[in-house]
């Protein structure tokens, strides 16, 4: 593994044709953390804070949760980390935070920023922890299932109340904070104009936005591959969304499982996705995959696809990749 790792990380990052590709860590444990340095990955895209909670008995305090995210930065080599807020609820739900009761659509239920707005001091706690744990570092922070500006701009506004707080007293603000959502919620995209000027960056959850996108349970069996995320229908929507952050100048990653699949990749990397965030094993075969890649050719060959009727276009991306080497 060392060895495979090795090999990759000597490479630069960039396709066939001289496009720069970013590729960043989706993480959640400590123990992921020497993947960054061994991969040569350029930064963790996306950091699951739920997990070490969901280890837990207990709600851990503002300074355990410091403590935490301290030793993440000190092991990070000041590679960029986005800190994702607590995305729990649903079939996530923790033993100390009291549930609603057996919801019937958990998916559709009481999660992520849903749960940190109606209980504000929670969310508050860790973003007064996450402030503490970057003094004097860069901080970024990106809130889940975020559906609507509003909720956006209320979870803003308790990271400003944190803010100040950790100035009035006297304490060292993190370098610079960015402040980012997840679009993984579709009415998010039916409000970019007023979100894009509001954020720093957004990340594309795909997992939960191609759920979401075709009504169709995640973790069930029966519908979870039901759909294709290389579908035109989704296709389209993630290079309008890519289009509309490159004119509003708003940096957009991805970082559901697709990215870290290959032909998923390349077809991400065709519709203008320029930072792909995986789980450290994907990191070798996508980085393989885009330096064998002419963007140019593949664009082109993309723009006719959109508008077909077609299930998927994965056939019609695996020939095109297996023509093109
Ligand atoms: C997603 O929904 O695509 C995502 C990255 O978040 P999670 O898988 O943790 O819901
Ligand atoms: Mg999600």
């Amino acid at each position: 593994k060392e060895q495979m790792y090795e090999a990759i990380r000597a490479q630069p990052s960039v396709t066939r044709d001289g496009v720069p590709i970013s590729i960043q860590l989706n993480c959640g444990l400590l123990i992921d953390l020497p993947h960054l340095k061994a991969s040569g990955a350029e930064g963790i895209g996306l950091y699951r804070t739920e997990i070490p909670f969901m280890v837990r008995s207990t709600y851990p305090d503002v300074h355990a949760q410091t403590d935490l995210y301290s030793r993440i930065l000190d092991q990070t080599d000041d590679k960029p980390v986005v800190f994702r807020t607590l995305d729990v609820g649903g079939d996530k739900m923790l033993p100390y935070i009291a549930a609603s009761e057996g919801e019937e659509n958990p998916a559709l239920g009481w999660r992520a920023i849903r749960i940190g707005l109606d209980h504000p001091s929670l969310l508050r706690q860790q973003l007064r922890a996450l402030l503490r744990a970057s003094a004097g570092r860069p901080l970024s922070v990106m809130f889940p299932m975020i559906a609507e500006v509003a909720e956006f701009d209320a979870a803003r506004r308790l990271l400003d109340l944190e803010i100040n707080r950790l100035k009035g007293q006297g304490g060292e603000p993190p370098s610079r904070v960015r402040v980012g959502t997840m679009i993984e919620v579709p009415a998010l995209l039916w409000q970019l104009p007023a979100l894009l000027p509001r954020v720093d960056f957004l990340s594309v959850g795909s997992n939960d936005l191609t759920q979401y996108i075709f009504a169709s349970d995640r973790g069930n069996p029966r519908t979870s591959g039901r759909y294709d995320p290389l579908s035109p229908a989704m296709m389209s929507l993630l290079r309008r969304l890519v289009e509309a952050c490159g004119d509003a100048g708003v940096p957009v990653s991805i970082c559901g499982e697709m990215a870290g699949r290959p032909l998923d990749a390349m077809a991400l990397i065709g519709i203008g996705f320029r930072t792909l965030s995986m789980s450290p094993p994907s990191v070798g075969p996508v980085k393989t995959m885009l330096r064998s890649l002419d963007v140019a050719v593949l664009r082109q060959y993309m723009n006719g696809l959109y508008l077909r009727g077609d299930h998927s276009l994965r056939d019609k991306l695996r020939s095109f990749a297996k023509d093109h080497g």
